[in-house]
């Protein structure tokens, strides 16, 4: 269940190494696409065109193989082997491997649902980067201009650094085509910690800090956003930052569809023991943003990323297929090659095998890392199709266009 990282994975290496007649395969996703999420703050910034994060999964299976449902799963009902999906159908299955992925986490602060923006889908990546762009145009038509062209990013993360990262860039894009000053855009950071990228080396978290300084970021560290409303963002110092735009990438938790089913979870992630099969269901498999995996080293349960997730895909494969043989599971040993954390297209920090990298080498081996993964899941013709210099953002129509598009009343509804 789910084509994503882990999910996408688990399938396309469970359709490599099963034979023929020996199992039925069927994965299930609510979308007829994968998304390459971590390009999503990209789309959303505009620096890349959306249509580059998503592939078809079709074209990423073996028909005679793999079964692809397209359907959103309602509920797993544990003790029947059975999954509920929503067009009033179900499945019944011997091994399932749950990889539903995350949603954003909101901790219930007020407004925030209803008033800010995620980036955690192509479509809303695509609907944020429209809206941004809609600021511009509505600042260079309305008198009162005070706050169209201020951004609040809550967050500091690794999502909202990044995005932070390519916003810069595009701004000066979207500043020259329609004529604005550079210096009237406003991009503030808002992070309720006591430090952006937590986890980091305290060197790397200083060099980025500059990096974007530079870039005219401001950064409020060891603020925590209380409250969002239309066009304003209520901090905890009391403070009312007024913004066109506010952005939400203060964390996430594992989908709700788990804790529905009846798994028990902590933040929507369902722990699993060392074979990835949930404590207490030896036919049920969770990998990726819903597993809640302990390292045994820090006693914290590993983060959501993605190459979690491509790892746990493909031991969860590997033990359904043990499973199936007779054959020995084996445990999970995630390989940790580091964190790589864009700041923009020209600059990027990076913690690789604990060396602490900076600079233009560090987007070089994301460059790597990403081609590496398209070439795994869909060979060196969906490297050549989204790794070529044309998914640079070409969606900067000639004004006009843009404006019969996207009028000035345009309503932006449904964020979430
Ligand atoms: P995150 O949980 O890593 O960061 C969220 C940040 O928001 C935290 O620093 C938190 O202190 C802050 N925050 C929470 N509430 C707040 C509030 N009310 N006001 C202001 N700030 C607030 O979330 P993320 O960046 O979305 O990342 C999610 C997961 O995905 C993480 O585990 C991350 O490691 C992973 N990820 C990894 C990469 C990478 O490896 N390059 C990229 C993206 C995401």
């Amino acid at each position: 269940m789910g084509a994503g990282y882990g999910g996408l994975t688990a399938a396309i290496e469970l359709q490599r190494k099963l034979k023929k007649n020996e199992a039925e395969i069927t994965l299930i996703n609510n979308r007829p696409d994968h998304c390459i999420a971590t390009w999503l703050h990209k789309a959303a910034a505009g620096t890349v065109d959306p249509s580059y994060c998503h592939v078809d999964v079709h074209s990423l299976l073996d028909s005679q193989k793999v079964k692809f449902v397209q359907a959103r799963v309602e509920c797993v009902l544990f003790k029947q082997n059975k999954v509920l999906l929503n067009n009033n159908t179900s499945l019944t299955y011997d091994y399932l491997i749950v990889s539903l992925g995350s949603e954003p986490e909101t901790f219930g602060i007020k407004g925030l649902k209803e008033h800010s923006w995620v980036i955690n889908h192509v479509d809303k990546a695509k609907q944020l980067n429209e809206h941004i762009e809609t600021m511009f145009i509505k600042y260079r038509r309305f008198s009162d201009k005070s706050h169209y062209l201020h951004f609040v990013v809550g967050g500091a993360g690794f999502t909202g650094i990044q995005f932070i990262g390519e916003l810069t860039d595009a701004i000066s894009a979207y500043c020259k085509k329609y004529g604005i000053e550079q210096k009237k855009v406003k991009i503030t950071s808002v992070e309720a910690g006591p430090t952006i990228l937590r986890g980091l080396d305290s060197s790397l978290i200083s060099y980025a800090l500059a990096a974007l300084e530079k870039k005219h970021v401001k950064f409020r560290i060891g603020t925590a956003i209380k409250e969002c409303g239309p066009g304003y963002v209520l901090l905890s110092s009391g403070e009312k930052l007024k913004a066109g735009t506010v952005v939400w990438t203060g964390g996430v938790r594992g989908n709700k569809i788990i804790e529905k089913s009846g798994f028990s979870t902590k933040r929507g992630c369902a722990a699993v023991d060392e074979t990835l099969r949930v404590v207490g269901q030896d036919h049920i498999f969770m990998i990726g943003d819903v597993s809640l995996f302990i390292n045994r080293e820090t006693n914290r349960p590993y983060p959501p990323t993605a190459q979690i997730a491509i790892q746990q895909g493909r031991l969860s494969a590997s033990n359904v297929i043990a499973t199936i043989r007779n054959q020995p599971l084996k445990s999970f040993q995630p390989i940790i090659r580091g964190t790589l954390v864009s700041l923009g297209s020209e600059d990027a920090v990076g913690d690789v095998f604990r060396h602490r990298l900076r600079g233009r080498k560090v987007l070089g081996m994301k460059w790597l890392v990403d081609v590496y993964y398209l070439f795994s899941i869909g060979g060196i013709n969906l490297v050549l199709k989204k790794m070529g210099p044309s998914r640079s953002n070409k969606n900067l129509l000639p004004l006009r266009t843009y404006e019969k598009i996207y009028p000035v009343n345009w309503n932006d509804q449904d964020r979430h």
